[in-house]
């Protein structure tokens, strides 16, 4: 059986310039993510930073590249216009799926291929308490109805994105905000799946039940086997944004 190549893209900037978050992750973001996935021996990790030459993603790498995650937060606006519309192109044709964790809600990756601000609200780091809302979603496989986070970013609503394909978690903050904290879309014949927790300073992605969402992410979110030649091309809707958060 061929293996599912996954691409753990990571900004990589807070782990190097800031202690904190360094503790908390000394082998980066994307170095946790990948010690919690590899050990499902039918996936090939790979690990990106934007620092990498091509901003971690050669052509050769995302032409290859079944699953992209994606973790990102201060440089959104480094990363290219151009290979963000590679991405998007992939993604709409079924061939690559997309995984967006946490601040990369505002990524330009995300806007453009959800077609969204990303806008949201949020505040202090404090006790999310994240509720399965449809246990029957293969990304809730093996979930608890609920499960805590002792500190996590408070995230809240309005989120500003189209409806959702699937609200698979929604989080309850001890402040008594709410979120829509675990969304699916569908573009093109790609999938995407946006989750909330993951933020540098906290512990969320050493969370057995977090890791167990991104893992059964990464297998809903795969390339489908389609049965028919794919058009090459996504439609022109570059999204345009003009508020003050870009
Ligand atoms: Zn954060």
């Amino acid at each position: 059986m061929s293996k599912i190549n996954v691409v753990i893209w990571n900004e990589f900037r807070h782990e190097r310039n800031e202690e904190g978050c360094r503790a908390v992750y000394p082998e980066g973001i994307h170095g946790c993510i990948r010690n919690f996935l590899k050990v499902n021996e039918d996936l090939e990790i790979t690990l990106a930073a934007l620092d990498d030459p091509c901003q971690g993603l050669p052509d050769e790498l995302l032409e290859k590249t079944d699953v992209l995650i994606w973790w990102g937060h201060m440089a959104h606006g480094e990363v290219s216009d151009e290979l963000v519309e590679k991405i998007r192109q992939r993604v709409y044709a079924g061939k690559t799926g997309l995984i967006v964790l946490h601040s990369g809600h505002h990524s330009k990756v995300f806007k453009q291929v959800v077609g969204t601000t990303g806008n949201l609200s949020w505040g202090r780091d404090q006790k999310e308490v994240v509720w399965n809302l449809m246990p029957s979603h293969p990304i809730a496989a093996g979930i608890p109805e609920h499960f805590t986070l002792d500190l996590e970013e408070l995230y809240c609503e309005p989120f500003y994105i189209p409806q959702p394909d699937a609200l698979v978690f929604g989080s309850w903050y001890e402040d008594g905000f709410i979120f829509r904290s675990g969304v699916c879309f569908l573009r093109g014949l790609g999938k995407v799946f946006y989750f909330q927790p993951g933020h540098e300073f906290d512990r969320s992605f050493y969370n057995p039940y977090v890791q167990r969402i991104i893992k059964n992410a990464v297998y809903w979110v795969k390339p489908a086997d389609v049965g028919y030649t794919v058009p090459e091309g996504a439609p022109n809707v570059t999204f345009k944004v003009t508020d003050e958060f870009n």
